[in-house]
Formats: structure tokens, sequence, C-alpha cells
């Protein structure tokens, strides 16, 4: 069985920094394993700007941050199109690439996974289910990196960064969004961007609002919202359904390791209840900016080479 000093799953900003980091403090067997084909996590889809290197005040848009991220990773041993399917009683790793199955083991595993977007189900939406409702993280993927363009009239659920997130990437596909909805009495990004979304997108933002049923036969036509005791439809063609972020926690549902609600349980050293399992990034389940991901990595690779 291949075997490695330190085994880092998931590609992002954290994952790639760490092993970086890691390789210019010496340490020489660390290998990346990361399911998409490319790697950079979830900049590479995020078409917009924003995205600043911890160690510069310029922003990037997302793929060209993920691209500065791939640059100095040419050095590492980054296993791409690989995905981490789970762990066995012994704590190696299985993991699915164009070879197959293999077991992997490794003296130190770190989680940087990230984080993902609670589903309609943990919503408790109701109605049909329908193609053409999908969270921010799938239409970034169809829209900046398939090019393809899912709906022309969505309504946007949430009123998190993510979902002005969403907004933005409706207007660079020519979609009209038809309403922002939130269940919050005010944004949980700052204000500005509601109004923003109003007067520049021409998206009212329905607050106190929540969306009980997404309706139509074959494709979405309406979604039946209820705020202040009454229940409206909105017409519609699309449903993004935008953050609630979660930690990525497929891979340690089973009691791999202790966890916090979603997330790793870690100590501030970032070691979790398992020893020689450490977690890194957005996976601690907040969804932190990219940088912010970077700099904890920087801080374990220290940790880890003290
Ligand atoms: C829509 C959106 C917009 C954002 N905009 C900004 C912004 O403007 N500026 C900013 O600074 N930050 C922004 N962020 C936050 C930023 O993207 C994150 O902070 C950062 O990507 C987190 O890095 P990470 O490495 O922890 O996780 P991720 O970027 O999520 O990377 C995790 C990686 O792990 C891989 N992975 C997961 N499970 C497995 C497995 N089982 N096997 C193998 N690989 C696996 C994934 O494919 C992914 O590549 C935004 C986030 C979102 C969702």
């Amino acid at each position: 069985m291949e075997h490695h000093d330190v085994v880092i799953i998931g590609g992002g900003p954290a994952g790639l920094t760490l092993a970086c980091e890691l390789r210019e403090r010496g340490r020489k067997d660390v290998v990346v394993l990361e399911r998409e084909a490319q790697a950079g996590g979830i900049p590479r889809h995020c078409g917009h700007g924003g995205f600043g290197l911890y160690n510069s005040w310029r922003t990037h848009k997302g793929p060209t941050f993920a691209k500065l991220l791939r640059e100095p990773a040419r050095e590492i041993d980054l296993r791409t199109a690989t995905t981490v399917l789970n762990f066995t009683m012994s704590g190696n790793l299985r993991l699915h690439s164009a070879k197959g199955i293999q077991e992997m083991s490794a003296g130190t595993l770190v989680l940087a996974t990230g984080t993902r977007e609670a589903s309609r189900a943990a919503r408790l939406i109701g109605g049909n289910k329908l193609p053409g409702v999908m969270n921010t993280g799938e239409l970034q993927q169809r829209v900046y990196l398939n090019h393809e363009k899912p709906f022309s009239r969505p309504v946007i659920i949430g009123s998190e960064w993510v979902s002005f997130s969403s907004l933005l990437t409706c207007r660079h596909a020519g979609m009209r969004v038809q309403a922002m909805i939130t269940e919050e009495a005010s944004l949980d990004a700052p204000g500005i961007f509601g109004l923003g979304a109003r007067l520049v997108f021409g998206a009212p933002v329905l607050r106190k609002a929540k969306l009980r049923a997404i309706l139509g036969h074959k494709k979405v036509e309406a979604v039946e919202v209820e705020q202040g005791g009454t229940t409206k439809q909105i017409a519609c063609d699309g449903v993004i359904i935008s953050g609630k972020f979660r930690s990525e926690s497929a891979l340690y549902a089973d009691g791999f390791i202790e966890r916090e609600g979603w997330a790793p349980k870690v100590t501030e050293q970032f070691k979790t209840s398992r020893p020689n399992v450490l977690a890194v990034g957005n996976v601690l389940g907040h969804l932190e900016r990219a940088g912010t991901c970077m700099l904890q990595a920087r801080e374990l690779a220290k940790v880890m080479t003290a």
C-alpha cells in the first residue's frame, strides 16, 4: 500500500497553501488529493472579483486567484480527479481515481475539504423535485466553467455574502433575478447590498419571508412564499438556494472523528480527536475568506514543523 508522510485531502486555498508551506519547511513527502480535474477549490468557479492573497492588497477574480494558487503548487505531488471515499477501520484512506479504488496510509492526515451549502431537503422546502433548482456552487460551475445559462428568471433564497455572489453570477449570464428571499429581518450581508440588489439589479429583497414550496410540472414555474401571514406566488423559472454553509462532513459522518455540529472538533492547534488527523480551512465550519484559510494553513504548517 502506498504510504506518505503527509496526505492532505482537498486542493483548495487551504490544502494547496499547506502543501507549499510544508515543502518550503523541508517536508518533502506531501501528497494532495483533489476530486476535481483541476485544483483551486471554490475560487475556480467564482467569476467575480474579491479574492485577495493574505500577503497583498490586490484582489482578483476567482479563476485568476485559483491559477495563482496552482503556480507554486507545481512542485508538489498533487493528484487531481482523485476522490477520497472514506476511511478504513485502521484509519487508511480509500480513494477513487482513474486507476480504480486504492488504499493509502498517511503519517499525518489533513482534512481540507471545505464547506458546502445546505441542501433543499435540509431546509425543509416543499414542492416538486424539478430541474432548475441549485445552490450557488452549482450555478457558478454551470455559468463560469460550462458556459451554460440554466434559467433566465430565477429567485435567490438567502441574503448572505454568497447570495450576492449568486446575484453577480446571474447578471454575468444575462439573467434577471425576480426576488431575493430571506427569513431574516435584516440581511446577513451588509444592508448596502440589499439596496444595490434592488437599485442596480432590479431584484426586490423580501425580508422575513419563507419559501414554502417550489411549483411547476416539468420545470420551475413559480415559488410559494409566506410573508407577514400571507402566502403569495412569484413567477420564476429557477431557484438558487444559497448559503447556510456547513462543513463538508461526508468523509467523517460515521464517527471517524468527533464533531461539533457538522464540523470536526479541533483544538487551537488544528488537532482533531483522532491522533495524526488535523483539519484546516473552511472544513472547520465557517465560511471564511480565502486569505483567512490560507493564513490558517500557514499557521498549521508552522505547528507541523515545530
Ligand atoms: C460563492 C462563493 C463566493 C466567494 N467569494 C469570495 C470572495 O470574493 N473572496 C474571498 O476571499 N473568499 C470568497 N469565498 C470564500 C472562499 O472561496 C473560501 O474561503 C475558500 O475557497 C476556502 O478554501 P478551502 O481550501 O478551505 O475550501 P474549498 O475552496 O472548498 O476547497 C476544498 C477542496 O476540497 C475538495 N474535496 C472535498 N471533498 C473531497 C474528497 N472527499 N476528496 C478529494 N477532494 C475533496 C474540493 O473539491 C475542493 O477543491 C467565496 C465562497 C463562495 C462559496
